[in-house]
C-alpha cells in the first residue's frame, strides 16, 4: 500500500518485488493517468477495498526504508490527528534535496575537529576590525569562547570557513582533531558529566529508570542545570546502546547549547537546523539514518529525525513557540515528541523554567510525571523584581521619557560599576505608529491591515509583516498637516540609553540591527567579552548566552503583549518576563531586574515579579477554565484567505456546512474577519470550532471538507489544530 498525493492507497506488490518493498521505503506507482507517481509504504492491508481493481506497484525508490517503523507511525498519526492530506508531512519530514534523489551512499565519517583561538590573538582583533569583517566576528567569538567545537562555530557562522581559514593561515586561530582527554588544559569544563545535586540526580534516576514510555516534565527555574540532567540521561542511555533526539527553539540564538552535547558526545551528535545548506542537512540525515550519529539536536523538525534505537526524546523550552510549525502543514513537534517516545517506546522528557499550562495540565491529569528544579545551581539567589508602576510615577514625577528615573538611575549605576545590563522590549523599530496631528490618518500598510513602523535609522516607514516600505515625509500625505510618531521600539530605547550614558557602549539585538545568524553571534559573543555595556534588544536578548557580567535587566515596557486579543497573550507575557529576567545575576554579582509598566497588578506582571509560576498558572488556568479555552477545550482554527468577497463567501459557506454538524458538544465562533483583516493585499476571515473531545472537532473537519476542497469564493482555506495564535 502507498500513500500518494491525497490519501492512502492500495497496490499489489508484483513477486519479483516483494523483498524490496517494506514499510517506509518509496515507490512508484501508476496513479490515475499518470504511468508514476512517487508514495510512501504505510502499511500492507490482507484485503484490498471493496470494488477496486488493483495495479502494480511500479518500482522501490529506496534501497532501505527512509522511515524507520515508529516513524511511519508517527506520521500517520500526525497526518490524522492535523488534518493533513496523507504524504504531506511524510514529504516535510524528509531533508531538502532527498525528495528529488533516491536514499542511496553514505557520506564519509567525520572525525571531531575543534577549533580555538591561538596565543597573541586578543592583541590582532582590533586590527582586523576594519579590514576583515568576517574574521573579526569569528574569532571574536572564539575569544570568548575559547577551544570549541567546529560544528558550534559552523551553527554560529553558517558562512564562516573562509574567514577560519584565513585565520589559521595568519596564525590567530587552529583547527585541530585531537581528543579532548588529551587537550587537558585547554578542556572545556562541560565536556565531562558535572557532580549532580541531589535534585538533579533525583531527576536522572527517574527518568532513567522509567524502563518504557513515560513522558516527564522537568520544571527547573532558569539556571538550574536542566541542561546537565538531559546530557546525563542520555549519556546513561547511550551506554544502553541507545539513541536521543534533542529538540531545542532556535540553534542560531543559542550555539553554545548545541556545543554542549558536541563536547559531551563528539561526533555522536548530528545537528539538523537551517542554517545548514541542504548538503550538509542531508549528509547529517544520513549519518542519523545509518546509526554513524545516535545522537540528534535539532529544531522543530528534527521530531522527523532518523534516530535509531530511540530510546530518549528531549524538548527544550517546551513551552517556546517556534516548535509549532505555521506555515506548512501545521503541527506542534512538542506535542509530536510524546507520540514519538510512544511509538519507541522511548522516554519523553519536557523542560522548561515556564512550562506551558497545557504541559501543567497534563501533569495534573497524571498523563505527565512531574520532576522540579525549584533552585539554581549553587543556591545562587533569584534576581529580585521591582516594579515600576508608570501611571503612579506619572502622578508624582511631571515629565520623563522612556527610561522612568527608577531605571534610568539603576542603569547609570550599572555601568558606572563596570558590570553590564539588558534592555529588552518586544518591539522594534523606532516608532510604532505615525499619524497626522490635523487629521488622525495613520501610515498605513496598503496591502496590510496594519500601522506601518518608523525606522529612524533608515528613514523608513516599514510593514513587519509584508516588508513594504516608504520614505517618511514629514508632512501627512492626506491633509498636508504635520505628522508625529507614537509607540516606542528598540532603535528609540537604543538612542536613550546613548543620550543618558554618551560614554557607555550600547548595542542593539534585533532582526534588524543583525542580518545573519553569524552577525547575532558575533554580538553575542562581544557582549559576553564585555565589550558591550547595554544591550538593547527585541526577545533575541531573552534566550542566549550565560552572560556572567549582567547584573541588570530593564523591561522598558511590559504591556506590549498583553493587549493582543490572543487567550494565550498573558501566558506570553509571563514567560518572557520571567526568561529576561533569568538572564540577571548569572555569574557572582546579585542582579536586579526593573519591570516598566501600566498594569502592575495583572497576574502575569505581578506573578513573573514574584518568581512565582505555581500562582500565575493557578489564576490562568481559572480563567481559561472559566473562559473554555486550551488546555481544558480543543480548538481547531479554519483560516480563509482570499478576495475580500471570495474570503467571506467561503467563510459563509463553512459555516453553513457546519451548522448542522455542531451538535451540542461544538461550539463556532465566527466566521469573522481575523484580527489581521488583511495580509500582503489577502483578506482574511477565521472560524474557530471548540470542543471538549477532540473526535468532536474531527466530526467537523469532515463536515467542512467538501466547501474547503471546492471552496465558493475560490478563497484558500487551512485547518490548524490547536492552533498557537489566534491572529
Ligand atoms: P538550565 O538549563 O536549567 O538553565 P544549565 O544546565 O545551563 O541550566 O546550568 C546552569 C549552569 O550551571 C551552567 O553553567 C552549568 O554548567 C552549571 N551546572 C549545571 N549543573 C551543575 C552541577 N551539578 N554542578 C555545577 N555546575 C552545574
Ligand atoms: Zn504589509
Amino acid at each position: 500500500m502507498a500513500a500518494a498525493v491525497r490519501g492512502t492507497f492500495t497496490y499489489r506488490v508484483p513477486s519479483h518485488l516483494a523483498a524490496e518493498v517494506t514499510l517506509g521505503r518509496r515507490v512508484a506507482v501508476p496513479f490515475g493517468r499518470s504511468p508514476r507517481a512517487t508514495g510512501y509504504v504505510v502499511g500492507f492491508p490482507t484485503s484490498a477495498p471493496a470494488g477496486v481493481e488493483l495495479r502494480d506497484l511500479a518500482e522501490v525508490l529506496d534501497t532501505f526504508p527512509l522511515f524507520t517503523p515508529d516513524l511511519v507511525k508517527l506520521l500517520r498519526w500526525a497526518e490524522e490527528y492535523y488534518l493533513c492530506p496523507p504524504g504531506e508531512l511524510h514529504r516535510a519530514a524528509l531533508p531538502p534535496g532527498l525528495n528529488a534523489r533516491r536514499g542511496k551512499a553514505a557520506p564519509a565519517r567525520r572525525g571531531v575537529e575543534w577549533a580555538a583561538p591561538t596565543e597573541g590573538a586578543a592583541e590582532a582583533l582590533p586590527s582586523l576590525a576594519r579590514r576583515a569583517r568576517a574574521q573579526h566576528a569569528v574569532l571574536e567569538y572564539l575569544l570568548a569562547r575559547g577551544r570549541i567545537p567546529l560544528e558550534e562555530l559552523r551553527t554560529a557562522f553558517p558562512q564562516g570557513r573562509a574567514a577560519l581559514l584565513a585565520l589559521t593561515r595568519r596564525g590567530l586561530a587552529r583547527v585541530d582533531a585531537g581528543s579532548r582527554v588529551a587537550q587537558g588544559g585547554l578542556l572545556d569544563a562541560r565536556a565531562e558529566p558535572l557532580p549532580l545535586t541531589a535534585e538533579q540526580a533525583a531527576a536522572l534516576e527517574a527518568v532513567t529508570g522509567a524502563g518504557g514510555f513515560a513522558t516527564y516534565l522537568l520544571h527547573g527555574v532558569t539556571g538550574s542545570g536542566k541542561t546537565e540532567v538531559y546530557l546525563q540521561a542520555i549519556g546513561r542511555l547511550r551506554a544502553a546502546g541507545k539513541g536521543a533526539l534533542v529538540l531545542v527553539p532556535e540553534i542560531a540564538l543559542t550555539p553554545q547549547l548545541a556545543g554542549r552535547f558536541r563536547a559531551r558526545f563528539g561526533d555522536d551528535v548530528a545537528l539538523l537546523h537551517s542554517g545548514l545548506s541542504d548538503a550538509e542537512r542531508h549528509a547529517e540525515w544520513l549519518r542519523l539514518r545509518h546509526g554513524e550519529a545516535r545522537i540528534c539536536v535539532g529544531v522543530r523538525s528534527a521530531v522527523f529525525a532518523p534516530v535509531q534505537e530511540l530510546g530518549i526524546v528531549v524538548v527544550d523550552e517546551e513551552h517556546d513557540g517556534s516548535f509549532k510549525q505555521e506555515d506548512g502543514p501545521p503541527y506542534q513537534a512538542r506535542d509530536l515528541a510524546v507520540v514519538r517516545a510512544r511509538e519507541a517506546g522511548a522516554v519523553c522528557l519536557l523542560g522548561s523554567a515556564t512550562p506551558s499550562l497545557e504541559t501543567l495540565e497534563n501533569t495534573r491529569r497524571g498523563r505527565y510525571r512531574l520532576l522540579e528544579l525549584p533552585r539554581r545551581i549553587d543556591d545562587r539567589p533569584m534576581p529580585p523584581v521591582e516594579l515600576v508602576d508608570l501611571a503612579r510615577l506619572r502622578r508624582t514625577v511631571p515629565a520623563f521619557g522612556l527610561l522612568s528615573p527608577p531605571l534610568a538611575d539603576a542603569l547609570a549605576a550599572t555601568v558606572g560599576e563596570g558590570r553590564q545590563a539588558i534592555l529588552f522590549l518586544n518591539r522594534r523599530g523606532f516608532q510604532t505608529l505615525v499619524l497626522c496631528e490635523a487629521c488622525g490618518q495613520e501610515a498605513r500598510c496598503p496591502s496590510c491591515a496594519v500601522s506601518l513602523t518608523f525606522h529612524q535609522r533608515r528613514g523608513l516607514l516599514l510593514c513587519h509583516y509584508c516588508g513594504h516600505a516608504e520614505r517618511r515625509t514629514d508632512d501627512c500625505p492626506a491633509c498636508g498637516g504635520p505628522r508625529i510618531g507614537l509607540g516606542v521600539g528598540t532603535e528609540q530605547v537604543e538612542a536613550a540609553a546613548r543620550k543618558l550614558l554618551p560614554e557607555a557602549r550600547v548595542e542593539r539585538l534585533d532582526r534588524d540591527a543583525v542580518g545573519s545568524a553569524g552577525d547575532v553571534a558575533a554580538v553575542l559573543a562581544r557582549f559576553a567579552r564585555r565589550e558591550i555595556d547595554v544591550l538593547v534588544g527585541t526577545q533575541m536578548v531573552t534566550k542566549g548566552h550565560d552572560f556572567p557580567g549582567v547584573t541588570l535587566v530593564g523591561v522598558v515596557l511590559a504591556d506590549t503583549g498583553l493587549s493582543l486579543p490572543d487567550f494565550r497573550a498573558a501566558e506570553r507575557t509571563f514567560q518572557l518576563l520571567t526568561q529576561v529576567a533569568g538572564r540577571a545575576g548569572r555569574g557572582g554579582d546579585a542582579g536586579r531586574v526593573l519591570v516598566q509598566t501600566w498594569n502592575p497588578g495583572t497576574p502575569a506582571v505581578a506573578c513573573a515579579a514574584t518568581h512565582d509560576y505555581a500562582r500565575f498558572a493557578e489564576q490562568e488556568l481559572a480563567s481559561r477554565r472559566a473562559h473554555g479555552w486550551p488546555p481544558y477545550q480543543r480548538l481547531v482554527a479554519v483560516r480563509v484567505e482570499g478576495s475580500e468577497a471570495g474570503a467571506r463567501r467561503t467563510a459563509e459557506a463553512l459555516a453553513a456546512a457546519a451548522l448542522p454538524a455542531l451538535g451540542s458538544d461544538v461550539a463556532m465562533l465566527g466566521p469573522a474577519p481575523a484580527a489581521l483583516e488583511r495580509l500582503r493585499g489577502r483578506s482574511r476571515w477565521q472560524l474557530l470550532f471548540r470542543a471538549a473531545d477532540p473526535s468532536a472537532l474531527r466530526r467537523i473537519h469532515r463536515a467542512l471538507r467538501p466547501v474547503a476542497e471546492h471552496p465558493p469564493g475560490g478563497a484558500a482555506v487551512r485547518f490548524d489544530v490547536d492552533p498557537n495564535a489566534l491572529l
